[in-house]
């Protein structure tokens, strides 16, 4: 899978699905200063599993001096509330996102 680069709270960084991560890690940051900077997280994941981790990444990423409980927990709260129906509904229907899932799945 080619990597992607997304833009967390103004620097730019590499999204890597791998497999390539130590065992029991899901996700790994690398600091905001390194140089090709990457968020890695563990391919196999998915569904809410998959969303608490890019979170949890992504909150390191925008700020690497928060607290670890603190990412932990509200990257795990906002994943559960967010995997209930009607915020997954809102999500789900909006013709954009409903058009990708489509594509997603006729590919799948
Ligand atoms: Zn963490």
């Amino acid at each position: 899978m080619v990597d992607r680069i997304i833009s967390i709270a103004w620097k730019k960084w590499r999204l890597v699905f791998t497999k390539d991560l130590p065992r029991d890690t899901v996700g790994a940051t690398d600091p905001p200063t390194k140089k090709r900077k990457a968020i890695r997280i563990r391919s196999e994941l998915v569904g809410q599993e998959f969303l608490d981790t890019f979170l949890h990444e992504t909150h390191h990423a925008g700020n690497d001096t928060i607290n670890e409980d603190y990412v932990s927990q509200i990257a795990t709260d906002q994943a559960e509330a967010f995997c209930k129906p009607d915020c997954l509904s809102r999500f789900l229907t909006c013709p954009k996102i409903e058009s990708m899932v489509r594509e997603i799945l006729d590919n799948s």
